[in-house]
């Protein structure tokens, strides 16, 4: 007889149709080991499989009890052991080993006929089924507790934990294996927060450490957790903070967070209490940190404060943290309060420390449970520093070697932002913007250096606050020529955005927005904000005109630093907080010198790109600081930054270019896999042309199949994403490709063979490209403006900003040639000497014609005539009384090849002694 099926399970005594997402006992504290307990709704039936699956341990058989809880009331039922359970039926092993089911006691009132069961062979692993028609009012879900001969007990512990079947939780597949993290935002936490805004912050600082990590982000609500179909496509979850959560919603999201852990090994990173207190700031009820312990093998240890603690790093060899050196200070905290964790079932792997009155308490631990998860001790441990990318890295990645998506080609983005409050006094136009324009285009030559400018139209005329758009408009426009953005400062520059009216934040904004796009015949995308640093309802209000803002300044107890992305689930909006102080600050209001203040920006720069991978660097500063309209300023502070940041190969964008990039970064995909020294990736997206794949790894980028544009460490992607395999090794093969790309450029598409390569690109300036070794041959590009060939190394500028494409094709070289022969010589004896330009007698058709070199290869009758070259000059020197005939070959020699041009002399004898 063929055994039964319930679903897609077959009950035969095999677990070949289970799989680990069935397992009921993975959440720590519910397993025993040596056993393993499958169970689920198939069929119309629950269907259970134990497994004792030691060794040593017992057949199972007799005395075997399954306690059914089918109201999921424990208060209802008979009671195990007169506490646990509250059991509405039990399936009981009889003497014969065969399972029944009853009600009552173990065993007690005998409910029905023997179930559909099977044993292995070895006896040592059950399976059963329990049609849900035999259970009183068909429940959905029942609540279970199983001992195995009286003796195994599954939970171990009875009074801590059951088991739980629904029959209407239908657990996903996986569909999108894309490289991906979910950053949640949870509303009531921001709520019960020190502050709205600093909660955003962390928020958006955690969205800038998924780009420094390289991997794509969504943005998440305590709402999508309760629905696992929402979460079951990301491979770790960021938790800026959740210490408060909706007493309503608690049991779904755990529910939802254990299945995201245990059945898809979804990592978490987190900071702080989790999950342990109500939406109005309660303690939930029984053991707080239960959902910690449960999720993350975590439990808080203690805590207390205000105190002076250092955060160091606790083991610099632990690849979670790399780049860091033997005890390295993270940060000094002054007077904060702090906490402590600790692992509960395992002992969690500590990665940082904090150091209290001599006394060293855990920082950072990682733990395993259904993946590999990261705790940080505090919200402020997790913001402040570059420390998360990282740990997103191990978590998803497992660091090695693997590659993330870049938002640029080079090692940092710089965007600068200008705050042009002079713009709206019409007289101060020629005084502060002209000069302003004139030192943009020396940084532009020097530095390549863009930015954002952001004006006032200003209305009052009566004062002078006023645009005169016949004098700004074209010089504006000049602005906009060397590759700069212009965006509103505001209409007329309030000292305080947090107290004005949506109607007058229309005004201010969206009003300026409409004129000066009419005015100057362009987008604008983005305002910098005046005055006050502005509250979260700000831009909630703002994105409703604009596709981005710059805000205040956020940094190391400003908020939290790297504010860069969305301020909200719901905001389809880019913020921008400076993270580098305002030149006002320092000058205007702390009145440092020049000097003091470039030394507190210098530090400020160290910070923000320290441990970094792809840092972005926010720069607030004014129109009137470098031409020398306000006093305390010099051009030099500004110069000065600019140069080190392009010394550290920065890209300098707008904050236009750089919302956009966070919003294609947000929608990529990115696929990849690695085997051996080889990894495999795809980026899914249509806008990726400024974006590279940065590889993770201790080699080098060795060659990329059939692509040729990187360089060491990055692949340079085209517009349109693709497939790349990139090899790595100690060395670079030698084949031709692009080793560098203008800031700011986008690349199209590429072709090439390894020898010859054609590329287009959108944008202006130098692309370097490393050559494959020329062995003769010679190389012959189109499309550039100028090109400089340097060994190997080719430089092709393209002067003027659009769309390029650059061909480079390797050919062998043609020889000279002889243009023009050189006539043979007919001379008397004593003539004097003849003087014969070589300058056109030989041509090349494919190198410089005026680098041919000549010599003499040949004079077969020196004694008749001298032949020597002075510098294009053929000189013969006709010897005394000789006479006769010689023949001379010039040699031309260009880029090694050779060519001769040969002609006869005579030289004949004058009869003139005999008469003399
Ligand atoms: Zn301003």
């Amino acid at each position: 007889m063929a055994a039964p099926t319930y679903g897609n399970i077959t009950v035969d005594g095999g677990l070949t149709d289970w799989t680990t997402r069935d397992r009921l006992d993975i959440v720590p504290g519910t397993g025993v080991s040596g056993y393993e307990v499958y169970g689920k709704y198939a069929g119309n039936a629950y269907v259970l499989a134990i497994k004792s699956a030691s060794s040593s341990s017992d057949p199972i058989g007799a005395d075997t009890t399954v306690w059914l809880d089918t109201d999921q009331n424990a208060n209802t039922g008979y009671q195990v052991f007169g506490f646990a359970g509250g059991a509405e039926y039990n399936v009981n092993f009889f003497t014969d080993s065969k399972p029944y089911l009853y009600t009552g006691a173990a065993g007690e009132n005998y409910v029905t006929e023997l179930l559909d069961y099977a044993y292995s062979n070895d006896g040592k692993t059950v399976e059963l089924a329990i049609p849900v028609s035999l259970l009183n009012g068909s429940p959905q879900a029942v609540n279970l507790l199983i001992d195995v001969n009286n003796k195994v007990f599954l939970p171990g512990d009875y009074s801590l934990n059951k088991y739980t079947i629904s029959a209407n939780k239908i657990l996903p597949e996986r569909t999108d294996f894309s490289k991906q993290v979910g950053i949640v935002y949870s509303e009531s936490t921001a709520n019960q927060f020190f502050s709205k805004t600093a909660y955003s912050h962390l928020f958006m600082g955690m969205q800038y450490q998924a780009t420094m990590a390289g991997i794509p982000f969504d943005v998440l609500t305590e709402s999508d957790l309760t629905d696992i179909n929402k979460i079951v496509n990301y491979d770790a979850l960021i938790f800026p903070s959740f210490r408060n959560v909706p007493l309503s919603k608690v049991d779904a999201i755990e529910n939802t967070l254990e299945d995201a852990v245990y059945k898809y090994g979804v990592s978490l990173i987190t900071s702080g209490d989790f999950l342990s207190n109500d939406e109005t700031g309660a303690v939930l009820p029984g053991d707080p940190y239960r959902r910690m312990k449960e999720l993350l093998d975590v439990t808080r240890t203690g805590g207390g404060g205000p105190v002076n603690s250092t955060v160091k790093i606790h083991d610099y060899t632990n690849p979670v943290f790399q780049g860091y050196t033997s005890n390295e200070v993270i940060r000094n905290y002054n007077g904060t309060y702090y906490s402590t964790f600790g692992g509960v079932a395992n002992q969690a792997t500590v990665l940082a420390d904090q150091v209290i009155d001599g006394q060293t308490y855990n920082a950072v631990l990682a733990t395993t449970t259904g993946g590999k998860n990261v705790h940080f001790s505090s919200e402020a441990l997790m913001g402040d520093n570059n420390l998360v990318w990282q740990a997103l890295r191990w978590t998803v990645l497992d660091n090695k070697p693997s590659v993330g998506l870049n938002m640029s080609r080079n090692a940092s983005i710089f965007i600068s932002r200008n705050d042009m409050d002079q713009s709206m006094y019409v007289d101060e136009v020629s005084r502060v913007e002209v000069p302003l324009y004139n030192t943009l285009v020396e940084w532009k030559n020097n530095y390549n250096f863009v930015g954002s400018y952001y004006i006032n139209v200003g209305n009052n005329p009566a004062q002078g606050e006023v645009t005169d758009w016949s004098v700004s408009g074209p010089l504006y426009r000049n602005y906009i020529a060397l590759g700069n953005e212009i965006g509103t400062h505001s209409y007329t520059h309030p000292e305080d955005t947090n107290i004005l009216t949506p109607a007058q934040l229309e005004f201010q904004f969206n009003q300026s927005q409409l004129v000066i796009e009419q005015q100057l015949g362009i987008d604008v995308l983005g305002a910098a904000i005046p005055g006050a640093p502005e509250g979260l309802s700000i831009g909630q209000e703002l994105q409703k005109y604009l596709s981005y803002i710059s805000g205040g300044y956020a940094g190391v107890g400003a908020g939290y630093p790297g504010a860069f992305g969305y301020q909200t689930p719901d905001s389809n909006m880019v913020y921008f907080a400076p993270n580098i102080a305002f030149d006002f600050s320092l000058i205007g209001f702390q009145k440092l010198t020049a000097q003091q203040a470039e030394a507190v920006w210098a530090q400020e720069y160290a910070d923000v790109t320290r441990h970094t991978s792809q840092a972005i660097i926010h720069w607030p500063w004014h129109d009137y600081g470098p031409t020398s309209f306000e006093p305390g300023y010099t051009k030099e502070m500004f110069t000065n930054f600019i140069a080190r940041a392009y010394n550290d190969n920065t890209e300098f964008v707008t904050l236009a270019d750089l919302q956009q990039r966070i919003r294609s970064f947000e929608k990529a995909k990115l696929f990849e896999s690695v085997n051996g020294d080889t990894i495999t990736a795809r980026v899914d997206s249509t806008d990726v042309g400024k974006f590279s794949l940065d590889v993770n790894s201790n080699q080098l980028i060795k060659s990329v199949n059939n692509w040729y544009a990187y360089d060491g460490t990055k692949v340079f992607l085209p517009k349109n994403g693709g497939d790349f395999t990139i090899n790595l090794g100690a060395t670079q093969d030698d084949v031709t490709h692009i080793t560098a790309l203008p800031m700011r450029s986008e690349l199209l598409s590429l072709n090439g063979d390894g020898t010859n390569l054609e590329f287009s690109f959108v944008g202006d300036g130098k692309v370097a490209l490393d050559l494959k070794a020329l062995n003769g041959l010679k190389v012959v590009t189109e499309g550039a403006d100028k090109t400089n060939l340097n060994g190997e190394i080719l430089e092709m500028s393209f002067n003027t900003y659009g769309q390029h494409t650059g061909r480079i094709r390797f050919t062998t070289d043609s020889p000279p040639t002889v243009a023009n022969a050189i006539a043979d010589l007919n001379v008397n004896e004593d003539a004097p000497n003849t003087v014969i330009s070589l300058a056109n007698v030989f041509t090349d058709p494919d190198d410089d014609v005026s680098a041919i070199a000549k010599s003499i290869e040949l004079n077969n009758n020196p004694n008749l005539v001298n032949a020597r070259i002075d510098g294009n000059n053929l000189i013969l020197a006709y010897q005394p009384d000789q006479f006769g005939t010689a023949q001379i070959s010039i040699r031309a020699t260009s880029n090694g090849k050779t060519v001769d041009d040969t002609f006869n002399i005579t030289v004949n004898k004058v009869f003139n002694r005999i008469y003399g």
